[in-house]
C-alpha cells in the first residue's frame, strides 16, 4: 500500500520565493487526504496533476490564514465540478461557522455533503478506517492548534512469490490472500497459510506537527514514528523571535525528532526572511542527521 506525502506549500505566513502557504496531500493506499489548505492549494493540486476530487478527508490544524484560506475556494470548486461523494472535514471550533457564513452569503448550497468534526484541545483518535487511524497531537501556538498522527493499521499476510509452488489456481491464490489454508479435493490439508505467505508489513506512521513553539510534551505522542514533519519557521539565531511568535527553529525541530527517536524528520513552514533553505538543513542535521527539507512538488515516501 502506498503511503506518500506530497508537499503543496512550505512557506509560513504569506507566499514568497516561489513558496506557498502550508498544505500537504497524503495518499494512503487509495485514500487521498489533505492536511491544511493555505491559499492557492487548489492551484497547487492542478499544477501537480493531483485530482482534488479524490480527496475525502481534510484536516485543518488551526485558524491562522496561512493554513486554511484556500479551503472555501477548494470546496467551492468541488461543488462547481458536481462532486457527489461526501467530504469529511476536521478542524478547530469556528471553522464550520466561517465556511457556512461564506456559502450563505453567496447563496450556495453544496451539491455534496460536508461533514464537520470539531477538534478540541485534548489529543484523541478522530478517525478510524479499515486501513489507518488519525489522532490529534498537542501543540503550543498562539491560538488552538493541533497536529495529526496518521497511523497505518497492521495489514494482512503477504504472498511470497518465491515461496509459491507452481500451478496454484486463481481460487487457491485468492484463499491465500484471505489468510486461509489450502486443501485438496478430498479436504486434506495441502499447505498452511504461513507456509506460503510472509508476515504483514510493519505499520507505518506520519506525524504532522504544524505551528508550534518548542514543546517537549509532544515527544511522548510521536515516539518512534517513521516520518515527522515539524515546523521550522526560523534558524536558531532567531530563537527569541521564535519563542515570542510561538514558532520553532530548525535546531528545536531536530531536538524534538531526536528525543522522540523518529526515523526521519522533514522541515517546513519557512519564514519569508529566508530565500536559501540550505542553512535549515545544516543546522538540523547537526542534531538529527536523518533530516530533509520539504520542497514543494516533491513526494516523500513514508517507509
Ligand atoms: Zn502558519
Ligand atoms: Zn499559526
Amino acid at each position: 500500500m502506498s503511503f506518500v506525502v506530497t508537499i503543496l506549500g512550505s512557506n509560513s505566513a504569506s507566499p514568497a520565493h516561489n513558496r506557498n502557504p502550508t498544505s500537504q496531500l497524503l495518499r494512503i493506499g487509495q485514500e487521498h487526504l489533505l492536511i491544511d489548505c493555505g491559499e492557492g492549494t487548489q492551484m497547487r493540486l492542478l499544477a501537480l496533476r493531483q485530482r482534488a476530487s479524490r480527496i475525502r478527508y481534510i484536516f485543518i490544524s488551526h485558524l491562522h490564514g496561512d493554513h486554511y484560506l484556500g479551503l472555501v475556494g477548494l470546496l467551492s470548486s468541488l461543488h462547481l465540478n458536481g462532486r457527489a461523494e461526501d467530504m469529511y472535514l476536521y478542524g478547530p471550533p469556528g471553522l464550520e461557522e466561517i465556511i457556512t457564513t461564506q456559502f450563505r452569503y453567496s447563496h450556495t448550497t453544496l451539491c455534496y455533503r460536508l461533514h464537520y468534526h470539531e477538534v478540541g484541545p485534548v489529543p484523541e483518535v478522530i478517525l478510524e478506517t479499515e486501513h489507518f487511524s488519525v489522532q490529534t497531537l498537542p501543540l503550543s501556538h498562539r491560538i488552538l492548534c493541533m497536529g495529526f498522527l496518521f497511523r497505518e493499521k497492521t495489514g494482512k499476510r503477504r504472498i511470497g512469490k518465491e515461496m509459491l509452488p507452481p500451478s496454484l489456481s486463481v481460487h487457491q491464490l485468492k484463499r491465500l490472500k484471505e489468510g486461509k489454508d489450502l486443501f485438496d479435493q478430498s479436504g486434506s490439508l495441502l499447505y498452511r497459510n504461513e507456509q506460503l505467505t510472509l508476515p504483514p508489513r510493519q505499520p507505518r506512521s506520519y506525524a504532522y506537527c504544524s505551528d508550534t513553539r518548542y514543546h517537549e510534551e509532544l515527544v511522548e505522542y510521536i515516539r518512534g514514528v517513521d516520518l515527522l514533519y515539524h515546523e521550522s519557521t526560523f534558524l536558531d539565531d532567531q530563537r527569541e523571535r521564535a519563542a515570542e511568535t510561538y514558532h520553532s527553529t530548525a535546531r528545536q525541530a531536530a531536538s524534538i525528532a531526536q528525543m522522540a527517536g523518529v526515523h526521519k524528520l522533514v522541515l517546513g513552514h519557512y519564514s519569508s526572511r529566508y530565500r536559501d533553505l540550505t542553512p535549515f538543513l545544516t543546522e538540523a542535521k547537526e542534531i538529527f542527521p536523518d533530516t530533509i527539507l520539504s520542497i514543494e512538488g516533491e513526494d516523500i515516501v513514508v517507509e
